[in-house]
């Protein structure tokens, strides 16, 4: 008889267009694992929103897997004693898996390499990072040429079939309740009822895009629009792979596709980074930022607080705030709004946002979390000047936030435009929302002051 394999499920959380889980497939009995390891991230485990996602995405895994025949083991503990003890368990002949780009699975993938036959396969991104090289053969640090050198190489190849059947043989698993990855006292995520984590749901959220997707590039700035494609949580998780969104994507929109393209780009690119800078969520990519005086103690953690609960009087900043801790997520600009509002208006060190994002994002990655918010620090290795200051009240104008402003913060959702996007400024704040932490000059000259 010959000996089952492993298939290691990490950020991959789907049966369609999953190299490493074909080709195990294709071997005979495969041992489906998810691995639940909060050991080698160290502080970097996975935050509050990953959690719940990663509790409806396993189920909805172990469905998809039960419709051919097979089911999901949980399994909870570090990785590589985790997997070896299956190895002893199943006698299993060698693990697929995924490639993953954080330190923390490298260094996982070299410990196992390096006591049994693990196989990487690249079913992540759109191309391998190593594999995008200037002329000279050497690594890209800035985005449009790193784009045109990945254009290049693309479309990526095409999406490997799901499998028909799968054979797994008899071996337990832990109950995916008592991972307790769903908060309880209090429950917090009663807003995240809009998402369908799982495979289906991505496949639904790609197919539900497709009809604005010529709107795109004009639309994905207005936050009171529904003009992006909210696929960021799912091919996070790994529940759809970027080549098959290229590959839709270029079907259903042709050339229009590109801006749209261009942004699924940046997740490659953001990966391309952090695999050239292991620490690039932990450290400024331009050290002459170490020498920054960051506000810290008691006033600063007082904005801190204001700026996590959506009250910095800022209505753009307060009502992304609250967007994110409502449903785990939030609009792109209003990200970047946010994020450039902690930085440069509160003098904030971006790493306490990051960790920030970390625990509340559903599409909380590594590798995208730290590079955006170098981006808008402007510590970042190809980062504008941190003496870009973006301001937030204009921006919200020139965006037309106000519908997303009187949605998610009730105070104001009787002021009109354009009052909305700065009540106090016009004499229309409401007693109830809060005065604005600090004025948009005073903090444009305190951050100019401060910079290196
Ligand atoms: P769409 O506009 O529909 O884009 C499609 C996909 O492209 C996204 O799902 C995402 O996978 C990718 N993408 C788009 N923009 C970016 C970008 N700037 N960087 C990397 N990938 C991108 N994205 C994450 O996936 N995880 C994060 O932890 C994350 N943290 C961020 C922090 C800050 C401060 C900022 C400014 C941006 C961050 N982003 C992050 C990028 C971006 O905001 C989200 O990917 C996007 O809002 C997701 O919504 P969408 O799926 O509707 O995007």
């Amino acid at each position: 008889m010959t000996k089952p394999v492993i298939h290691w499920f990490r950020q991959d959380l789907r049966l369609a267009d999953n190299p490493a889980l074909a080709t195990a497939c294709a071997e005979g009995e495969v041992i489906p694992v998810y691995i639940l390891d909060d050991t080698r991230p160290g502080d970097r485990k996975m935050g509050g929103a990953s959690r719940w996602w990663l509790h409806h995405s396993l189920m909805a895994l172990d469905s998809a897997l039960k419709a051919v025949g097979s089911h999901l083991i949980l399994r909870r503990g570090d990785s590589v004693s985790t997997i070896m003890a299956l190895i002893a368990e199943t006698g299993a002949a060698r693990i697929h898996v995924n490639r993953q780009y954080e330190s923390w699975w490298r260094e996982a993938d070299s410990e196992l390499s390096a006591l049994t036959d693990l196989v990487l396969h690249d079913g992540n991104q759109l191309a391998p990072p190593q594999g995008i090289l200037t002329g000279g053969g050497t690594r890209f640090k800035v985005f449009t040429p790193w784009w045109k050198a990945l254009l290049h190489q693309m479309p990526p190849r095409k999406p490997v079939a799901v499998p028909e059947t799968i054979k797994t043989p008899d071996v337990s698993s832990e109950a995916l309740t008592d991972w307790a990855l769903l908060p309880t006292r209090p429950n917090w995520a009663t807003g995240f009822d809009g998402w369908t984590p799982g495979e289906a749901g991505a496949k639904a959220a790609l197919k539900a895009f497709f009809p604005v997707i010529n709107a795109y590039d004009g639309d994905r700035n207005l936050p009171s629009k529904v003009g992006t494609s909210r696929l960021s949580p799912h091919l996070h998780f790994g529940e759809i792979g970027p080549a098959t969104v290229w590959h839709h994507a270029a079907k259903a929109a042709g050339e229009g596709a590109e801006p749209y393209l261009r942004e699924i780009g940046w997740r490659d690119y953001a990966t391309n980074l952090l695999d050239q800078f292991p620490d690039y969520p932990e450290r400024n990519g331009k050290p002459a930022f170490d020498a920054l005086r960051w506000r810290e103690g008691p006033d600063a953690d007082a904005d801190f607080e204001a700026w996590t609960k959506g009250k910095t009087g800022y209505p753009i900043v307060d009502a992304g705030m609250r967007e994110l801790w409502a449903t785990g997520w939030m609009h792109n600009r209003v990200r970047m709004i946010a994020a450039s509002f902690l930085i440069k208006h509160l003098l904030i060190d971006w790493r306490r946002g990051e960790r920030w994002f970390w625990d509340t994002l559903c599409d909380a990655d590594y590798a995208s979390n730290g590079s955006n918010w170098q981006w808008v620090a402007g510590t970042g290795v190809d980062a504008p000047l941190f003496s870009r200051i973006m301001a937030p009240l204009s921006q919200s104008e020139k965006f037309g936030a106000g519908d997303y402003i009187r949605k998610w913060v009730p105070e104001l959702a009787n002021v009109a435009d354009p009052w909305v996007h700065d009540p106090d400024e016009f004499g229309q704040r409401p007693r109830t929302y809060p005065a604005k932490r600090i004025g948009h000059r005073e903090a444009r000259e305190r951050a100019l002051a401060a910079k290196p």
